[in-house]
């Protein structure tokens, strides 16, 4: 979806609104993905020196914990706006995804706004334990590996120390 920026700043006198919904199906995130179409509200409203724009974001997130891979959904709801000037649109640095003509790709400013938002980690809960080195399962789930497996080569070094200092 395309907003046309240039013509906005040079001729808007009222605000634009706009709702749409994106699943950016050619969107490459790390590590996670949507789990429906995000839901988005665009708004533009002119100034005395440019225009102000506020774009709000809903998404329901889905990836696998980072350390113990279990499935997990996030809901993410956020707002981000933007203050435009006319000079900015010909800017090379400009922040926002627009291109020569002054338009400016709206899908591509949602995923450019959920990469920032989303952790590049996400974690099933914040003291998530992960999984077991030993048996490769959930510690949290109980696995029966006694703590002495994977302590003991600490213990062999802390004795070769006992016997150094003896
Ligand atoms: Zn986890
Ligand atoms: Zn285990």
């Amino acid at each position: 979806m395309q907003f046309d920026l240039q013509a906005f700043l040079e001729n808007a006198r009222v605000p634009y609104k706009a709702h749409f919904l994106t699943s950016l199906p050619q969107a490459d995130f790390t590590g996670f993905r949507l789990a429906a179409p995000a839901e988005c509200d665009f708004s533009a409203t002119p100034t005395a020196d440019g225009a102000a724009l506020l774009l709000c974001v809903k998404a329901q997130v889905e990836a696998e914990c980072a350390r113990c891979l279990e499935p997990l959904q996030r809901n993410y709801d956020f707002q981000r706006e933007y203050l435009v000037r006319p000079q900015d649109v010909e800017d090379p640095d400009f922040e926002l995804p627009c291109s020569k003509k002054g338009c400016l790709d709206l899908e591509e400013l949602v995923y450019q706004e959920l990469i920032f938002e989303v952790p590049t980690v996400l974690l099933c809960s914040p003291d998530c334990q992960g999984l077991c080195p030993v048996c490769g399962k959930k510690k949290a789930a109980g696995c029966t590996c006694r703590p002495a497996d994977s302590a003991a080569p600490a213990d062999a070094r802390l004795s070769i120390l006992k016997q150094l200092l003896s």
